[in-house]
């Protein structure tokens, strides 16, 4: 072959390669549609999905994309379970205790008052059978659940008059979902479950005198010092996970690799999230307590975290004779909640306590 010859015929391969190439990932290039129960640009939660789509797109080499859309840019906020099991849209990332409607057995998923922390959920989740229990649930839509973040402990909520004890909880409307607005209901509270785009304006009308959203990091970007003065801890939720949700046909249809590329990055989502609203938790704790809020920080009393506990008891006890799915979730939890706690109050606890009896760095 003489030089000009080979040069020739060089690039027409090159360029039948590259030619390939291109069409090779054409053919495989998927754009998946997941909606948010949140505003895109809400920090930890929305930019944890946005984080995630750009991980699934480095890790699939751009061959998966994933297209984010906010709260009401496609669906309803409390809309994503009902179009994504219908397969109007791919995933979504929300939280399972907004579904308790569909069925009670969801509200035990997300946390539930005096259940497990985060370091006892993410546990049962991958090693006591929650995973399992939860992906064998959502099937029946049509669903399939991944952890989507954590968001740890969450604040109590905040009141716009103080609470000394359990009768000023009496005909309050407060904002609080899942099982822990079921506990409220019972020590005599109103509660509304509504989007979190819409509470600050339904506190600010004093259509609802109260709302829980999830702790200093979100809280004060949210606005909820300048409306309501009282600052509750709490126990509602006391680890609360967030999931992402995908359409299970849509999803078995995708190629091995995608499948685990979306696993993997919810997986590292999920962290990341968890470890972000432990971080700005703290750094927002801090801004609260240097007082230019002029909020009162406290701890509900006693006779109302007695209630509180009492009628969790019953919930749990009432809903397990209820309804048969949520008692198959809680009897799993039963077998392995007082495993791990045994393990947490003999070392992690423990720790804790001394550790603050005497600060080595302060
Ligand atoms: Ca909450």
């Amino acid at each position: 072959m003489d030089r000009r010859k080979f040069l020739k015929t060089a690039a027409i391969g090159t360029a039948a390669s590259a030619a390939f190439t291109t069409n090779l990932y054409a053919r495989y290039t998927k754009t998946l549609k997941v909606c948010l129960s949140w505003p895109k640009t809400l920090p930890i939660m929305g930019e944890g999905a946005l984080w995630f789509a750009k991980r699934v797109e480095e890790l699939s080499n751009g061959s998966l994309k994933i297209k984010i859309f906010g709260a009401n840019e496609l669906v309803p906020a409390l809309g994503v379970f009902d179009a994504c099991s219908r397969g109007l849209i791919d995933g979504f990332h929300s939280g399972p205790y907004y579904w308790k409607g569909k069925n009670m057995a969801f509200a035990l998923f997300s946390s539930f008052p005096f259940g497990m922390v985060y370091d006892e959920m993410d546990p049962w989740l991958d090693f006591g059978g929650g995973m399992n229990l939860w992906r064998e649930l959502y099937a029946r839509y049509n669903l399939i659940p991944f952890k989507g973040g954590n968001t740890g402990n969450q604040m109590g909520g905040w009141f716009r008059k103080p609470i000394k004890s359990l009768a000023d909880l009496k005909g309050l409307k407060m904002r609080i979902p899942g099982l822990g607005g079921e506990v409220m209901a019972r020590l005599g509270v109103k509660p509304v479950n509504i989007p979190g785009g819409e509470i600050y304006t339904a506190l600010e009308r004093g259509v609802i005198d109260a709302t829980e959203w999830v702790g200093p990091s979100l809280d004060l970007i949210m606005g909820f010092q300048k409306v309501a003065k009282y600052y509750y801890t709490g126990w509602h939720e006391p680890g609360t996970l967030l999931e992402l949700t995908f359409n299970k046909r849509k999803f078995e249809r995708l190629p091995k690799e995608h499948q685990a590329i979306i696993e993997a990055a919810s997986k590292e989502m999920h962290s990341r999230i968890f470890n972000e609203f432990q971080y700005q938790n703290a750094v927002k704790l801090k801004e609260l307590l240097s007082g230019k809020y002029n909020v009162v920080l406290g701890n509900f009393p006693e006779d109302v975290n007695e209630a509180a506990k009492k009628a969790m008891q019953q919930i749990l006890d009432e809903y397990s004779s209820k309804y048969k799915d949520f008692a198959m979730v809680y009897n799993n939890i039963k077998q392995f909640f007082p495993t791990i706690r045994k393990w947490t109050d003999t070392l992690p606890k423990w720790y804790l306590d001394i550790r603050d009896k005497g600060f080595i760095v302060d």
